[in-house]
């Protein structure tokens, strides 16, 4: 039943303030006709985004804060409050206290009150027409009994309160780990999410009851391994809680920026046993995607959750699939449209359940928020509505992208190569993906697009294949065999500066400066490369090179080395700060091999190594009203004292709060208020600006440390303990709060309340600039040419006929054939020598016999000169 719009307009304060009294004050005792009473279900949601209550105050009411910009949630978070409503981008209504309102006010924020007194909420639902834990688990032991063929059924884990975790496999030949594509499907992560533990049961329903009957169905029940974890909350899900037992929010407790949220995010990354199980399947299975179901919303969200910028390196491929998503879904039901975004453009939020699967296996994962409130009832549910979303995921791995298998070409053995897009990976941000090490299977999914796949394992010879992808094409299926090889990588550089000889940090250089460049290379092979030499060229007109040629001599496998001499250069006057210069490394040895590499130096935007006090005018002072403020901040030596560092992490000097020297103890006061301030930074025309530094901060819990850009809080600790045992380098993208101005001031804060005390900041090395300034890892860009293609065959699927197409450069001897799934040789379609050109074969789905084949997957494999190439290929039968 939908209502019409208009409708819903008229009524919409009627029924959010029959919502609040009823819904939230009331909901102590559990009435039955409450659900049929609900407001109309678009104006009000709750949420998976509910951010955690703080305040124990009685005197609470609702206030609606209106948002237009993510800045206002940063100011947001700081206060305490708990959610009751939302509209996406527009505003959040809070429950808080008439004082944290005059607070959120006094920091701009727009506010408005919208109820009258109430009290404090009690989370709960009620779970008439909803499935129970122990519902659940009948549920799922009913389905693996009665589809004993199909379906496998998993106690992954047990939760706080000792429930079992169970997960539902479904796949031909269940309990054996075949080489086919995972899918991850969870719900009720939010234990009173109970719409999105419904349409997991239901999407098992659907998958057992529809095998052997429906083809789309049949197929991918052979040919994915598909695990269903529909109550990952048990404990919450029984006590219609959003959070676990130990009351923390699951959904922020995974490893990829943990803790980088206000609060219930776990003692440490994975410290709940529910994330725990779902972190060890994950490990296990591999998926290639998941969809993990929530409510409320009718969006689709992926990551990156923890930031809104820089967006994933995924980015084009999570939103081509969202659409594809978000379309399947809205043609079902005129009135009822979802929506797709990147989370983090709604507000950041760490330990994010989608984050981490991405960051560890580049996993297509997605956050589907059900429905328009979370207190729809049963009867209310979407679970037809969102089953073309399954669909999407579960066709997934035929469409573009890449996929094989990696073997030694003398041995045949599977090799567990690392891969890549050249254009896609980000070293900082991901996981490198390394293929099966026991099938040495790979799958790479890729939107539409020009790519270059890179794949490498040390010792072999590195594979280059530029791949392009067109609007709904099949996966590309390769199997690559690897040579054992000398291999020569180019490892590092160092940049020495002429006047003091000191070494630049991460090819940092300054405008009209000159400068030593050398290059360390390392033969990753096995055999010797001997009298290897080098050739250094750049394109910029910004860097001038007064030689360009390296010696390495000879490099034995396993061997590291620097050119016998560095080269000189030097940075034009004219060059932009952050500017990136990119250069060309060309290596060759007497056995014949070529390498290309090209990696970037960067001009200096800002770089203080703290060695000179004065030169980069930092300034400090204390703020605020605190009676105690004590302005401790020391230039020198620290001397280890309360927890600060016995030495600085470059040479000599570093900044930080009492480092002990003259008479004090190392530690920070009590109820002090201070700052560390960096000079006006002009950089304007920047883009993606980083802050980054080392620190070895230490701060006893209650206290706060902050880093504020322009008065913007862009860093805390929420006053937490923190105690650094170690230099750590610590990066924020300030590139948002840098967007609005031509300059930034950047500030390190610390506040302590009245008790405890700890060593406080201590603070080395700080650079702003355009980019992430980590790794010096080179990108590689050798390229190999390429003399065979097999091309995408049409049809795909095919009934009849299906043209294979494939070139040749040279002549050559060719072997093309077609294999079913258990690579069974099912029919050779040439095997002689053909001269070089462009050929087009057909294939009338029939075997040796010319007995037509069954419908299913077929490998098209075209051999020549050693190098192999396959595509997969879908025979569809005309119904008998
Ligand atoms: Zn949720």
């Amino acid at each position: 039943m939908k209502e019409p719009l208009e409708k819903n307009i008229r009524c919409l304060k009627n029924h959010l303030i029959f919502w609040i009294n009823h819904v939230i004050l009331d909901n102590h005792k559990r009435e039955k006709n409450m659900m049929r009473l609900r407001p109309p279900a678009w104006i009000v949601f709750i949420f998976c985004f509910a951010l955690p209550v703080f305040s124990q105050s009685h005197n609470l009411h609702v206030y609606r804060v209106f948002i237009s910009h993510s800045q206002e949630f940063e100011t947001l978070r700081d206060f305490d409050f708990t959610v009751a409503g939302t509209n996406f981008g527009r505003w959040i209504d809070v429950i808080c206290s008439d004082a944290s309102a005059e607070r959120m006010k006094a920091k701009g924020l727009s506010i408005k009150k919208i109820d009258t007194a109430h009290s404090k909420a009690k989370e709960s639902a009620l779970l008439d027409g909803f499935h129970n834990y122990a519902e659940t688990r009948e549920f799922l032991h009913q389905i693996a009994l009665n589809f004993p063929a199909i379906t496998r059924l998993d106690s992954i884990g047990a939760s706080v309160q000792n429930r079992g975790i169970w997960a539902l496999k479904i796949s031909d030949n269940p309990d054996a780990d075949e080489d086919e594509p995972c899918l991850l499907i969870e719900g009720c992560i939010h234990g009173n999410e109970n719409h999105a533990l419904e349409v997991c049961l239901y999407f098992i329903q659907y998958m057992v009851e529809n095998y052997g009957v429906n083809s789309e169905v049949t197929h991918w029940v052979d040919n994915r391994e598909i695990w269903v974890v529909p109550l990952v909350n048990p404990d919450g899900h029984e006590a219609q809680r959003r959070y676990n037992a130990n009351n923390i929010d699951l959904n922020r407790n995974f490893g990829y920026w943990w803790g980088f949220t206000a609060s219930r995010y776990g003692t440490a990354p994975f410290s709940e046993p529910e994330t725990q199980a779902i972190r060890d399947l994950a490990l296990q299975i591999k998926p290639y995607g998941s969809l993990a179901f929530h409510t409320s919303g009718r969006v689709i969200l992926y990551p990156w959750a923890y930031t809104s910028a820089p967006v994933a390196p995924d980015d084009a491929l999570f939103q081509e699939t969202a659409r594809e998503l978000v379309d399947s879904i809205n043609v079902v039901d005129p009135a009822i449209q979802y929506n797709f975004r990147r989370s983090g453009t709604w507000y950041w939020h760490g330990g994010e359940h989608n984050d981490w699967m991405y960051s560890q296996y580049g996993m297509l994962s997605f956050t589907v928020e059900l429905m328009t409130s979370q207190s729809a009832p049963p009867s209310d549910h979407e679970n037809e509505v969102v089953l073309p979303a399954f669909r999407v995921m579960l066709r997934r791995p035929d469409k573009g992208g890449i996929t094989g298998r990696f073997f030694d070409s003398s041995t045949s053995s599977p090799l567990p190569a690392t891969f890549k897009i050249k254009e896609i990976f980000d070293e900082e941000q991901l996981t490198p993906r390394k293929a099966d090490s026991l099938t040495g299977r790979f799958i790479r999914f890729l939107p539409q697009g020009d790519f270059t796949f890179e794949a490498h394992v040390p010792g072999y010879k590195k594979i280059v294949r530029p791949i392009t992808i067109l609007s709904n094409d099949s996966m590309r299926v390769f199997d690559f065999f690897l040579k054992k090889d000398a291999d020569l990588t180019l490892k590092n550089y160092q940049i020495y500066d002429d006047g003091d000889g000191a070494i630049h940090p991460n090819g940092i250089l300054n405008r009209g400066e000159s400068a030593q460049l050398n290059l360390k290379i390392a033969n990753v092979g096995i055999k010797p490369s001997t009298q290897v030499l080098g050739i250094v060229s750049s394109e910029s007109p910004d860097l001038i090179l007064l030689e360009n040629d390296l010696s390495f001599g000879t490099v034995s496998g396993g061997e590291e080395k620097f050119a016998s001499s560095p080269i000189a250069i030097s940075v034009s006057p004219q060059a932009l700060p952050g500017q990136k210069i990119p250069l060309e490394v060309q290596l060759r040895d007497l056995e014949g091999n070529k390498w290309v590499f090209t990696f970037a130096l960067r001009v200096q935007g800002f770089f203080d190594d703290m060695e000179k006090e004065g030169r980069e005018q930092w300034t400090h002072d204390t703020f605020g009203d605190t009676p105690n403020s004590h302005d401790d901040w020391q230039y020198g030596i620290p001397n280890g004292e309360s927890g600060d560092p016995g030495f600085p992490h470059s040479p000599q000097f570093v900044w930080g709060n009492d480092l002990g020297s003259g008479s004090w103890n190392g530690a920070y006061q009590n109820n002090q208020h201070n700052f560390l301030q960096m000079r006006t930074l002009n950089c304007s025309g920047w883009t993606n600006i980083y802050l980054q530094f080392y620190r070895w901060l230490r701060i006893s819990s209650g206290d706060e440390a902050q880093i504020l850009v322009n008065n913007q809080v862009v860093w805390s600790n929420y006053r937490r303990e923190l105690k650094d045992k170690k230099w750590n380098l610590q990066i924020v993208n300030i590139s948002q709060i840098a967007a609005e101005s031509d300059s930034v001031v950047i500030r390190f804060c610390l506040q302590s309340n009245n008790s405890g005390s700890s060593g406080g900041w201590t603070i080395d090395d700080v650079m702003v600039n355009e980019e992430i300034l980590l790794s010096v890892e080179p990108e590689i860009v050798a390229t190999s040419p390429e003399n065979y293609r097999l091309l995408p065959n049409y049809p795909n699927p095919f009934h009849d006929v299906t043209q294979i197409r494939f070139s040749l450069t040279k002549q050559v001897a060719v072997d093309l054939a077609v294999f079913n799934v258990l690579g069974q040789r099912v029919k050779t379609l040439i095997l002689r020598q053909l001269p070089a050109g462009n050929y087009l074969f057909p294939w009338d789905g029939t075997d040796e016999s010319m007995r037509p084949v069954s419908s299913g997957i077929y490998l098209i494999q075209l051999k020549a000169d050693q190098q192999m190439f396959s595509n997969k290929i879908m025979h569809v039968r005309d119904e008998q």
